[in-house]
């Protein structure tokens, strides 16, 4: 919630908040109660604390009477003790009851702030791949925090702060209305008219507050934009040192010229407000002379004291409930905002009827498959594959072709919008979350790891694994040797997302979790940037065993990766254009023969032999081939 710039936004909506002000509806504060409901006991006790309280921080005004009267008019010590004793009694009662509303009402802000964020945690966890890559992440954690916390302030501010205030008023007026009516009817009077010219000289500071703000925002902009590394370089290449340097010092005379004007507005604020808070009480005393000297009322000297004392009292609350209107609204936009978070539909959900089958063997079906991230552009479109249990495929196309995309719907990260993607022959959507995405590990090219120890990592993908298991599963990662160098070990920490490890560690790293979590896909996409040729060695010896003992798809860059699959797929523009094995493709004149020629041309480069790096690996996989074909 934009609680804004201090003291003074309180009362005043920006231009942005009055164009997007909520639907105050039934519905919406039926939600809201729903929140407070479970505490309701609690939130009673609250109330009859605001109430007591109220009344108790009341209670020493309306004793000032009795101790001018009873006590020093009629010389009466005893009355004199009694009455300030009384008066500073109720005055600690008010404060303790205070302490005691604070407690409950913190309390229960918390507990609802509690409910609220793990159940939007848990909300957004169902929440689609579409939702985290179409929401900004900052938005996102935006509304877990900022919003959520709002939401606390709300309660324990803007909800108690209209009961005290709505109280203190009430009270108030019937003790003044006890005393004198046409007394009370000038307090009450008075009393508004006081907050017209403070409010005005409060929106005029406002308005001087946001400029300013908004100013040092755009100079903030400048530095960072500026100051940066690769700014500096573009302002120093491009000559434009004194263009910076203008507009640094133009914004910074804008802000000085406006913060001048809102210290001074500050003070016109002050007098102001002194001004009319002295009018009062002198009204009270004038008419209230008038009516004992002229008159003869039976007013006494302590029940003027009194009404000056309550009208004084009165400034407080009714400024405050001046204001309430703008907190009110930002108190509904932030729950509308909230609830609007709430309300996104999970997209990928356990079907009702989930199955979760007893064996799984890892046959992977795609029949006439259609796909987009949005409605107007398909970007699968009627993709057919079958990949056999054991065996393994490679997918080869362009960039941009869609095959992150096929892989994407294997785990169900989105759905289909037409055709079926099956697991050992269920449709994925019919099978249940959890088994599926147990049977599929993906080591994808931007590897994450999490800011923890190798251990820490390991352990996310399966947190009963003994030390011999990791052991084995760094070891067919081929990083066994690397971990037992790091000083500590399977101690060392990878650093915030893995960024004390190379590219390729970080791969070796993920394929020995992904090797531990055990899963009956083993999904491979292939780094498509440059790592060194002793890195991609390493990760090819890595993934070969792999490739050949498990079910396997492939996004594949690298020809050794390629000519490891069973089969490879051929993927244009959402489609499947070629299918089958390297000899045979390479030898159309298709895309993948493109593919090869500009993709893989370093693979055809002769060695020092004379021979190429693709003929050494055909003659090495197929060496009973040759005789057969002579
Ligand atoms: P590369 O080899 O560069 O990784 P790719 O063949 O894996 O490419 P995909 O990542 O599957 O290609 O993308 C296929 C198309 O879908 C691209 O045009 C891409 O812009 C688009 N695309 C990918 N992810 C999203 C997304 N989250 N939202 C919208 N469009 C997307």
């Amino acid at each position: 919630m934009s609680q804004g710039r201090g003291h003074f936004s309180r009362g005043f909506m920006t231009e942005e908040e009055k164009a997007n002000q909520p639907k105050v509806t039934k519905a919406l504060l039926t939600r809201i109660f729903s929140y407070l409901k479970p505490y309701s006991g609690r939130l009673l006790l609250v109330l009859a604390c605001i109430g007591l309280s109220s009344f108790f921080t009341l209670l020493p005004s309306i004793l000032t009477g009795k101790i001018i009267d009873e006590g020093l008019m009629k010389r009466d010590l005893g009355a004199l003790i009694k009455y300030i004793a009384l008066s500073l009694a109720v005055t600690l009662g008010a404060n303790l009851i205070g302490v005691a509303e604070n407690y409950v009402n913190t309390w229960i802000a918390q507990h609802i702030t509690f409910d609220m964020r793990n159940q939007m945690y848990a909300h957004l966890q169902r929440m689609s791949q579409r939702f985290f890559t179409s929401n900004n992440q900052g938005d996102i954690i935006t509304r877990m925090t900022s919003d959520i916390d709002g939401v606390q302030r709300v309660i324990t501010s803007t909800f108690s702060s209209i009961l005290s205030n709505s109280l203190t008023l009430v009270i108030a007026m019937i003790a003044m209305f006890q005393k004198n009516w046409l007394l009370a009817l000038i307090g009450i009077v008075i009393v508004p008219l006081f907050t017209i010219p403070t409010r005005r000289a409060g929106h005029t500071r406002w308005k001087y507050a946001n400029e300013s703000q908004a100013c040092n925002d755009e100079i903030n902009g400048i530095l960072n934009e500026t100051l940066s590394v690769s700014g500096q370089l573009l302002s120093k290449l491009f000559g434009k040192e004194a263009y910076e340097y203008g507009r640094y010092v133009e914004a910074n005379e804008r802000m000085i010229r406006l913060n001048i004007r809102e210290s001074l507005a500050g003070r016109w604020f002050r007098v102001v407000l002194s001004t009319f808070t002295s009018v009062g009480p002198m009204l009270i005393y004038l008419v209230g002379g008038i009516l004992m000297i002229r008159h003869g009322a039976s007013l006494t000297i302590g029940d003027i004291t009194v009404l000056v004392a309550l009208l004084g009292r009165m400034y407080m609350p009714v400024n405050s409930l001046l204001n309430i209107q703008v907190d009110w609204m930002r108190s509904m936009a932030l729950f509308t905002r909230i609830f609007d978070y709430f309300d996104i539909p999970v997209e990928i959900e356990n079907a009702p009827d989930a199955i979760t089958p007893d064996r799984a063997e890892g046959n992977v079906t795609f029949d006439h498959v259609v796909f987009g991230y949005e409605p107007e552009r398909t970007v699968l479109k009627d993709v057919s594959f079958e990949l056999k249990a054991g065996h393994s495929i490679a997918i080869v196309g362009p960039s941009g072709s869609g095959k992150s995309t096929i892989i994407n719907l294997i785990p169900r990260l989105y759905d289909v919008n037409a055709g079926s993607v099956s697991y050992d022959g269920v449709d994925v959507r019919r099978l249940d979350l959890g088994f599926l995405r147990a049977q599929v590990g993906v080591v994808s090219q931007e590897t994450y790891l999490f800011n923890g120890s190798i251990r820490e990592n390991l352990l996310y993908a399966k947190p009963d694994a003994t030390e011999a298991e990791m052991e084995a599963a760094l070891k067919k990662a081929n990083i066994w040797e690397f971990v037992q160098n790091q000083p500590g070990g399977m101690d060392a920490m990878v650093g915030n997302r893995g960024l004390k490890l190379s590219g390729g560690e970080k791969q070796r790293l993920s394929i020995a979790r992904v090797l531990l979590k055990d899963p009956t896909i083993f999904i491979f996409d292939e780094a498509t940037s440059a790592l060194d040729s002793i890195s991609e060695q390493k990760i090819q010896e890595a993934i070969d065993p792999i490739i050949q003992s498990r079910t396997s798809i492939l996004i594949a860059h690298r020809l050794s990766t390629i000519l490891a699959a069973d089969e490879i797929l051929v993927v244009k523009d959402g489609q499947i254009v070629e299918r089958g094995q390297h000899k045979d493709l390479v030898t159309r004149d298709g895309v993948y023969r493109e593919l090869y020629e500009t993709q893989f041309s370093k693979a055809l480069l002769p060695q020092e032999d004379g021979v190429t790096e693709l003929e050494q690996y055909i003659w090495a996989q197929q060496p009973a081939d040759e005789p057969d074909d002579e």
